[in-house]
């Protein structure tokens, strides 16, 4: 039986596969050669293939599933900056200032793609209307306010404080403990982002070939080859982009041994009255808090839903399951939504790193980016198109990411065993952690 909070005909796929249902593409067989040939076909595999298809090189782009058929089109639609280490533990990490570039190339990577967007046109409901951030716990809010206030003096970024008497300003809640506002946040509709970007894609000429499982890559002297359930094509250069689907993937190992695939969970609500969502988001920015297990969530670009994700079992489990625990989370921050029943419920996953920061780079000639840590939609687009420039030979493909170690563990294949007990871990300290906040 299907629990009641669900909706008698729940989806259980992404909400804007409403919109933007994944693309079928003509089957057909993989050319013999090529000059490059990219795994992956969401954000980062096509933006690199873009790249090196309109600077005349001929891409064959492979993917397991439909095109954008992994976290591309089914994220929360977040565009935001930082990484999770914050800029005060980059700085403590990599000293001063590398720690600094570090950071500033997510802010790089946030202009990057609202740039894109608005030169190519693509019609995906972005808009720029900021970010808010809860406070947690009581002490959580001295925190966020500190970190934003180093945020604005140090990196220019337009930000301010929200005490918890003003936080019915920001969002129709009395769960935190007031917040912080991201002014240069933004949002859009992932899989319409995707479907646009595929579209140039094929426009600029690149073969897109979907349901095709890359099998093996081998190198042969100078070339690659890279065999797929289709048959296999020769290329000068191998692109990696599988991110949190890098586990189905034993022809990479090098790769699964360094990406944390983690199931992230999301839901939209039945429509709701627009008088209630005024109340609950009236400022219609996106959203998360200071928990480590982390939530997210925001109106629907028509604002009649509510869409939030986040984490909420210690194993991967089913959508049918996620939902109502998703559900149960969101109306401890909005109990008007008690009685609001799930219309979709989905999930993808997610590629963290031992380090937690993105990787790019090469591993035995093979170019790659990954490990966005569940904020790609920005860095998948910025990195897919640096590897691009890297393989061109163009010096615009360096990053502040180059150079810096991409991790593994003893023991680690890809599976990743420990993850109950690193989210109870979270869980606990989320609840009974020292009351400091994030840095
Ligand atoms: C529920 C959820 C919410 C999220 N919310 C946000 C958000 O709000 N903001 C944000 O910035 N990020 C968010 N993210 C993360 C973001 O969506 C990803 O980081 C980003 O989409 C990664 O893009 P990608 O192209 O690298 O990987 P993906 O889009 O996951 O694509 C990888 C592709 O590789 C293919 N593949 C794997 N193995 C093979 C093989 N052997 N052969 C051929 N193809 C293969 C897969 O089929 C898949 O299509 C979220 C993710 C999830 C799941």
């Amino acid at each position: 039986m299907t629990h009641p909070i669900l909706s008698h005909d729940v989806k259980l796929q992404p909400y804007w596969w409403d919109e933007a249902p994944r693309p079928v593409l003509p089957d057909r067989e993989v050319p013999r050669e090529a000059d490059v040939v990219v795994v992956g076909a969401g954000y980062t595999g096509l933006n690199a293939a873009l790249t090196l298809a309109r600077a005349g090189r001929s891409v064959v782009v492979l993917d397991a599933e439909a095109a954008g058929h992994g976290c591309s089109s089914r994220n929360g639609g977040q565009l935001g900056f930082g990484l999770k280490p914050g800029l005060d533990g980059l700085r403590e990490r990599y000293g001063q200032a590398r720690g600094t570039a570090v950071f500033k190339e997510s802010m790089a990577a946030f202009d990057h793609l609202a740039a894109f967007i608005e030169r190519e046109q693509i019609a995906c409901s972005f808009q720029r209307k900021g970010r808010f951030i809860g406070a947690h716990r009581p002490g959580h809010y001295d925190a966020l306010a500190r970190r934003m206030d180093t945020y604005r003096k140090e990196l220019g970024v337009e930000t301010h404080a929200v005490p918890r008497t003003e936080q019915h300003v920001e969002m129709g809640t009395d769960l935190y403990f007031g917040g912080a506002v991201v002014a240069n946040n933004a949002a859009l509709q992932p899989a319409m982002y995707h479907y646009g970007l595929l579209d140039r894609v094929l426009s600029s000429g690149a073969t897109v070939i979907a349901r095709t499982p890359v099998t093996s890559v081998e190198r042969d002297g100078a070339r690659f080859t890279v065999t797929s359930t289709r048959g296999a094509v020769t290329a000068g250069q191998v692109i990696v982009a599988t991110n949190g689907y890098t586990r189905d993937t034993r022809a990479l190992p090098a790769f699964r041994r360094r990406v944390i695939p983690i199931g992230s969970y999301m839901i939209a609500t039945e429509p709701i009255e627009p008088a209630l969502m005024d109340r609950l988001m009236p400022k219609d920015r996106v959203n998360n808090d200071t928990r480590r297990v982390v939530l997210y969530y925001r109106a629907s670009p028509d604002r009649r839903r509510v869409v939030f994700g986040g984490r909420v079992a210690l194993g991967e489990t089913d959508p049918s399951i996620s939902g109502p625990r998703l559900h149960a989370v969101m109306a401890e921050i909005f109990p008007d939504l008690r009685e609001v029943k799930v219309s979709h419920s989905w999930l993808g996953f997610v590629a963290y790193t031992f380090d937690h920061v993105p990787h790019i780079g090469v591993i035995d000639g093979i170019h790659y980016a990954m490990g966005y840590c569940g904020s790609g939609v920005c860095m998948g687009t910025y990195l897919g198109h640096k590897i691009a420039l890297k393989v061109l030979g163009d010096a615009g493909g360096r990053t502040a990411f180059d150079d810096l170690t991409f991790e593994t563990r003893p023991f680690y294949d890809g599976e990743p065993w420990f993850l109950a007990g690193a989210v109870l871990w979270y869980r606990f300290m989320d609840r009974y952690g020292p009351d400091r906040g994030p840095r």
